[in-house]
């Protein structure tokens, strides 16, 4: 089951956000963690990398519906809540599409639509790549397909122009990439719609699971479009802003 932290109103309540009350095992941030900006590149179950030795964080509470302000041995962390929600979902999306396929969701009306003959053959070639991307897409006749299902992610109105989409942007991502890759591409394309945002007011709990889900990731720094997920200020930098170390 997806986490639906895009739905949550509630409203933090401030008597349960005690940064004593939380203490989890997590690994530690990288020494540098701008340099997760740059494109991360995809990694395959085989390529996943071991997590390092744990360390201790302490959730302090949230910053302007935006920021979770945590606590570890080097000092502050700070986490953007909505990077930090696109890994997660970006991470279990990809997961599903590797393992049976994302979930699909039925159309009322299965649509047809014409396509180019050298689309059609593209089409045709990675008709089991866009299945397990959860597009229920199949041949009806020349040049043309047929959709009954789209992936139940995705927020679709016109299905066939969402495929010309789909076909143009994956075309251009193919030459050099992996099948599976491909489904990457639509699956981070989509998921910054889905995650929470920033000014939505998560409780507690759900801070504390987000965290908790966003450290499991097999890359937790940055969010699939590159950009950190959270960053370190160290003690040492807060001496030198207090004047404390010159
Ligand atoms: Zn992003």
């Amino acid at each position: 089951e997806l986490p639906h932290l895009d739905t949550i109103t509630g409203v933090a309540d401030p008597g349960q956000v005690q940064g004593s009350e939380i203490v989890m095992r997590v690994p530690p941030l990288p020494e540098r963690p701008f340099d997760s900006a740059s494109h991360a590149p995809a990694l395959h179950p085989q390529q996943r990398v071991t997590k390092p030795a744990q360390q201790q964080f302490e959730i302090i509470g949230v910053l302007s519906k935006l920021y979770v302000l945590m606590e570890n041995a080097k000092g502050l962390v700070l986490v953007d809540q909505h990077a930090a929600h696109e890994r997660v979902l970006f991470e279990e999306l990809r997961r599903r599409m590797e393992q049976q396929g994302v979930p699909t969701q039925k159309l009322l009306l299965p649509q047809t639509f014409d396509v180019l003959p050298r689309d059609a053959d593209w089409i045709e070639q990675n008709l089991s790549v866009l299945q397990k991307m959860g597009i229920g897409i199949e041949s009806f006749g020349p040049d043309t397909f047929k959709i009954d299902s789209l992936p139940s992610f995705l927020d679709v109105s016109d299905a066939a122009q969402f495929m010309r989409k789909v076909i143009d942007d994956l075309k251009s991502a193919s030459n050099s990439a992996s099948p599976m890759r491909l489904g990457e591409e639509m699956i981070a394309k989509s998921v910054c719609r889905h995650a929470v945002k920033a000014n939505d007011p998560l409780r507690y709990r759900e801070v504390e699971k987000l965290i908790r889900d966003l450290l499991d990731c097999d890359l937790p720094y940055c969010c699939p479009h590159g950009r950190p997920t959270m960053i370190q200020i160290s003690l040492a930098e807060l001496e030198k802003k207090f004047g404390r170390k010159i």
